[in-house]
């Protein structure tokens, strides 16, 4: 028989992501509420390494649903990649009583989990929290309706000043792997064009809109570039104005404004869904597996389903951008 979750841990790791802190709020409450302990592991894997661990009571998540970042804050751990240092993170945990962990992160923090739950007898369950909704088996991740909502945002407020003076703008905006965020703010925006790491950009095809939209007066354009795409906006504004004589381009990198700020509704709501139900797991004695949700019902995936599979752009969601910005 499987053995009883009594103490949970709790950290948030990796990139951080608006909605963190609604996550962490469930899991304790949740936990409290089943007369479990729970810990809260500061700085992820570093603090359960270094032994910085804390107990946590229902007033330590008080009046942080709210607030973006994390209470607990994030870090990158080099020392978790190598056996010495997860067993040192297991003593440290072994010292308290914890028996059970929930993992707030992105696919490398599930497969640094999904190791340490092979290596030793503690259970994780795994919530994905990452602004770049690059985690297949979930419709959501915590925190990337929060940074679309930003790139909208701040991807309208651009197209003021580029409707003022007739310009061209591409705007990059986060995602290295996953064209995501790129994808949902350039249609919500109207963008002309949106490049994304997932698919081959094709520079010929970008130039003979321009110029034939510029022919017809269409001056004003917005290209959506995820971070991650081939040229990146730097070098899109290079070949553009090296090959449309006179053709001026701006470019505007969004940066880091879009894993801050207070959470959306949305990402408040799938994190004390998903927060709540990481605690039912460990007490169903449904181990190693990360929560996702798909078609509005919980669903629970193996950690290391998370690690192989990468979410696909929708080709057809494509098409709509090249129709509707004609
Ligand atoms: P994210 O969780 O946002 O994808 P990272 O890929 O940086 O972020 O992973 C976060 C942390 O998870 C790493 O710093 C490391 O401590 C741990 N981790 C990732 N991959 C492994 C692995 N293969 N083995 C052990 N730990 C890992």
């Amino acid at each position: 028989m499987e053995k009883k979750v009594t103490k949970i841990g709790v950290l948030t790791s990796g990139g951080d992501s608006p909605g963190m802190n609604a996550a962490i709020r469930a899991v304790v409450r949740t936990g409290l509420y089943h007369k479990m302990e729970v810990f809260g592991i500061m700085r992820g894997y570093s603090g359960m390494i270094e032994g910085d661990i804390m107990k946590m009571e229902s007033k330590s998540v008080a009046n942080i649903i709210q607030r973006g970042g994390t209470i607990l804050k994030s870090a990158r751990s080099k020392e978790f990649y190598t056996p010495e240092g997860r067993k040192q993170a297991y003593e440290n945990l072994t010292k308290l009583g914890i028996n059970g962990l929930v993992i707030i992160g992105g696919d490398g923090s599930f497969r640094g989990a999904k190791i340490f739950s092979e290596e030793f007898d503690i259970p994780c369950i795994g919530l994905p929290g990452t602004i770049d909704k690059d985690i297949a088996g979930t419709d959501f991740t915590i925190g990337f309706d929060t940074a679309v909502n930003t790139a909208v945002e701040a991807i309208d407020k651009v197209r003021d000043t580029a409707d003022a003076h007739d310009r061209l703008f591409i705007i990059e905006v986060m995602g290295r792997d996953s064209g995501f965020i790129a994808l949902h703010s350039g249609i919500a925006t109207g963008a002309e064009n949106i490049l994304v790491p997932e698919k081959k950009t094709d520079i010929e095809d970008i130039i003979k809109t321009l110029v034939e939209k510029r022919g017809r007066q269409k001056l004003v354009n917005i290209i959506v570039v995820a971070e991650g795409d081939q040229f990146g906006a730097t070098e899109l504004s290079k070949i553009i104005m090296e090959r449309i004589p006179g053709q001026e381009v701006r470019i505007c990198i969004l940066g880091h404004i879009q894993r801050g700020g207070s959470p959306t509704c949305l990402d408040r709501l799938i994190a004390s869904r998903m927060g709540y139900a990481a605690v039912e797991c460990l007490i169903e004695n449904r181990y190693n597996v990360f929560v996702g949700i798909v078609n509005n019902k919980m669903h629970y995936i193996p950690l290391d389903q998370a690690i192989k599979r990468k979410q696909k752009i929708n080709e057809e969601w494509m098409k709509i951008v090249r129709i509707l910005s004609s």
